[in-house]
């Protein structure tokens, strides 16, 4: 009876995460997906910590599993800290926070991995095991190796999104790259083939010091427009890592788990590379990014610029037939979410077609323009994807860009030498009218100018995203 209470837990675990994976595909539906997959999460912990010694398991001490004291020790603190950090962290800062956390989970993997080999390591010295259980030892060294990447990984992701690693381009960076892959490569073949036996424990670290090294390594150079590719492609490599320690325990939940969350993330790896230009090959080499300009230091003064008036732009925009407003991490910083879903009802009412031309990476995190403008309660058929957005710009009178840069910058296309050129953008020149709102003439994430602010058809409009747009809404209630 328990083993069936067991098995059907870990059922149910599976079937919520993939119902809450699938929900988390669509904004309206998201914050019910991840409270399902979150239930399931629960179900799953509290099965394996009171029914686990019903299921058939390698280790016979798994029957008794004690220290229950650091078991719900470490629940308790990891669910405070993860509800206060989750609580507390700005919209803009979530990337840093999905690092960080991803990073926990390839340090999980890699502490799992550790245990089992020591676990394998012990039966071996005690004459339970003759030799090493092949099969279990590839899947631990995977596991290592894996989680480790990730780990080291994420933890530099981390500290250069909140700015406290700087890019750094190591000479020669891709070639010790390669060494240390081989490195990692020729000792997990004498582990695996137990090549020499009083070695193997040292051999066995000598694959975690490794692959911290690459994990570090491999994400130092990189920055500006190539970082989510990064963080979703670790986000790939935990899920893997993930699924190598439910082989380990043969717990059905920590595979589904584990696989979903690998594959999910390699899906989105591969949507970012093509939303990028970046081929999945560079990335792993961790050979680009580096020749991104420094954000601050982007000679500004181009050409002249003509800036437009509130007033003139109530004007232009209630006498359009179509509008597009072009939302990006500026729009996020200023939290103006709100007052322009309240611009759009306020234009909709005067007859004008609004839609939202949304960018795969405007912002900082991927859906990150989903997010905000769902929380506002924009409805979801208004946000247009950037091919169909470009699709309709010809026939757009007017787009106001609101805090958005990279994904607008004309230079993607035209000019070969631009550290984002290849970059797929919102082509908002093949509108009537651009009008530009931002602070000032400074760069964006990429550190680059932008030509798009001295084309004849744009006019600039500064000042704070949702200052500006309390005072257009309120400019256009008179018009
Ligand atoms: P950008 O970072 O290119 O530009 C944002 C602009 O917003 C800035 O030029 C800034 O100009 C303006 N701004 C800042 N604060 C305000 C405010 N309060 N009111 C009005 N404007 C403001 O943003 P995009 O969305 O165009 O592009 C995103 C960039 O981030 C891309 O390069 C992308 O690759 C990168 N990235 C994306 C991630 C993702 O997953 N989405 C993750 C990490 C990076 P000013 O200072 O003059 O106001």
């Amino acid at each position: 009876m328990q083993s069936f209470i067991l098995h059907l837990s870990y059922l149910i675990g599976s079937v919520t995460f993939i119902l809450g994976l699938k929900m988390l595909s669509h904004p309206e539906t998201a914050r019910k997906g991840n409270l399902v997959a979150a239930f399931g999460m629960t179900v799953a912990i509290f099965a394996t910590i009171f029914l686990y010694k019903y299921q058939e398991t390698r280790y016979a001490e798994f029957k008794h599993l004690g220290n229950l004291g650091w078991i719900f020790g470490a629940l308790v603190l990891g669910t405070v800290v993860g509800t206060m950090a989750a609580k507390k962290v700005k919209m803009t800062a979530m990337p840093e926070m999905v690092s960080l956390f991803n990073g926990m989970g390839g340090a999980c993997a890699m502490l799992i991995s550790i245990v089992e080999y020591n676990h394998m390591a012990h039966e071996i010295a005690t004459g339970v095991m003759v030799t090493p259980d092949m099969g279990m030892m590839l899947v631990i060294v995977l596991g290592m190796m894996i989680g480790t990447v990730s780990f080291a990984g994420s933890i530099i992701a981390w500290g250069k999104l909140n700015g406290s690693i700087k890019d750094k381009t190591i000479p020669g960076g891709q070639m010790i790259n390669f060494v240390i892959l081989g490195g990692i490569l020729v000792l997990a073949i004498m582990v695996l083939g137990n090549m020499m036996p009083a070695m193997q424990t040292p051999m066995f670290y000598g694959i975690a010091i490794l692959a911290a090294m690459y994990g570090v390594l491999f994400v130092m150079p990189i920055g500006g427009a190539d970082m989510p590719v990064v963080i979703s492609l670790l986000n790939s490599f935990t899920g893997c890592a993930a699924a190598f320690g439910g082989f380990l325990y043969s717990n059905p939940v920590m595979l589904t788990g584990g696989i979903l969350v690998g594959s999910a993330g390699t899906i989105l790896t591969i949507l970012m590379c093509t939303a990028m230009n970046r081929s999945l090959k560079n990335v792993l080499i961790g050979s680009f990014g580096g020749q991104k300009a420094v954000a601050g230091e982007a000679k500004v003064g181009g050409g002249t610029y003509k800036e437009i008036s509130l007033n003139d732009t109530a004007v232009v925009m209630a006498y359009a037939q179509n509008v597009m407003i072009i939302p990006g991490y500026g729009l996020a910083v200023a939290q103006a979410q709100h007052i322009c879903h309240e611009l759009e009802k306020v234009l909709e009412e005067k007859g004008v077609n609004v839609v939202y031309g949304i960018h795969p990476v405007a912002g900082r995190m991927p859906g990150h323009m989903n997010v905000l403008l769902a929380e506002a309660d924009v409805p979801y058929e208004k946000l247009l994807e950037m091919e169909e957005a470009n699709e309709s710009m010809g026939s757009t009178n007017v787009v106001l860009i609101l805090g958005a840069n990279d994904v607008v910058n004309p230079a993607a296309k035209e000019d070969p030498a631009s550290p984002i050129y290849g970059m797929p953008i919102l082509e908002v020149e093949k509108a009537e009218h651009v009008i530009v709102n931002k602070r000032s003439m400074k760069p964006g994430y990429a550190g680059i100018e932008n030509d798009l602010f001295f084309k004849p058809k744009t006019s600039m409009l500064f000042g704070d995203a949702k200052a500006v747009l309390q005072k257009l809404v309120a400019e256009l209630k008179q018009v």
